[in-house]
């Protein structure tokens, strides 16, 4: 995926030393078979670099590999999203090429606590891209554990697991125990008092905890919902729905997790030409 290569490298994994596919309806990564003999360290588990003249000798990435598979496996990414770098995305806006360039310096320092970011726009600009590509590299590159959830799934989750009798503790336990979350499509469904209550307890709790959160919205934080305009049904549904551009983030969500998300999400505004369209066009 990155990083400088060297002589012999591997032709099934270009020297990732892992192999991605989908499994079920989520990426999933396994170790490379040319990493059970690593070619980088020759099995010796230590790498032996010059720095400054100086020859300093570190442990080999292939060392961790195994728990940086599983917590890639473990982020629940979409399967169509397997692959889906950052520096893959043809930005077809300016605000996309910002976007990349601030995420990609964002994935390399991350640190614990840090804030996370609230892309939101239009459907179709490559908004769930970017932060699938973000914590696909997190989980591989740096070993820190993500997960990956769209909002009206974990809703359904829950609704499902309510029927079977189980707690919703099992549900909502791994988004709040890991270290960095991806909500996607946050402010879609009917907003119950059910689903609001969710989400609520959901951005309360990281909040408290000082965990990362990212999310994505095809709402504008910036609307206040007064003088809304009528829906335009000349083009898909989502856009349909977007076309209410006067329904703001904060009118979707409430203002309490509005106003956490504030602290916790820079929000940024990305536009583009729809990206499903686009790579279809491509690819044709
Ligand atoms: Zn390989
Ligand atoms: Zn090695």
């Amino acid at each position: 995926m990155s990083g400088s290569k060297k002589e012999k490298t591997c032709r099934l994994c270009k020297g990732d030393t892992y192999q991605l596919s989908v499994v079920g309806e989520f990426a999933h990564a396994q170790r490379c078979d040319c990493a059970v003999t690593c070619t980088n360290c020759q099995g010796t588990g230590m790498v032996v670099r010059t720095i400054n003249g100086d020859r300093v000798a570190s442990p080999c990435r292939c060392n961790s590999l195994q728990r940086r598979v599983q917590l890639f496996n473990e982020a629940h990414i979409p399967g169509k999203f397997m692959g889906s770098w950052i520096e893959d995305l043809e930005e077809t806006h300016r605000s996309q090429k910002e976007i990349k360039y601030r995420l990609l310096k964002y994935r390399e320092s991350y640190r614990h606590t840090e804030a996370g970011f609230l892309l939101w726009g239009e459907p179709g600009v490559a908004k769930t891209h970017l932060l699938c590509g973000l914590i696909g590299h997190l989980t591989l590159e740096r070993g820190i554990s993500c997960r990956f959830i769209e909002f009206m799934r974990l809703i359904m989750d829950l609704k499902h697991a309510y029927s079977k009798g189980q707690w919703d503790s099992e549900v909502i336990a791994p988004l709040l125990s890991t270290e960095v979350l991806v909500i996607d499509e946050l402010g879609k469904g009917r907003n119950s008092d059910f689903e609001l209550d969710i989400l609520d307890q959901l951005i309360s709790s990281r909040y408290n905890a000082q965990r990362t959160i990212h999310c994505t919205s095809n709402y504008n934080p910036e609307n206040s919902g007064e003088g809304r305009q009528p829906v335009d049904f000349s083009g898909s549904i989502e856009k349909a729905i977007y076309g209410q551009a006067t329904i703001g983030l904060r009118e979707r969500v409430g203002d309490r997790i509005f106003s956490r998300l504030h602290e916790m999400c820079r929000f940024v505004q990305i536009q583009g030409t729809d990206y499903r369209t686009h790579r279809n066009r491509r690819s044709r």
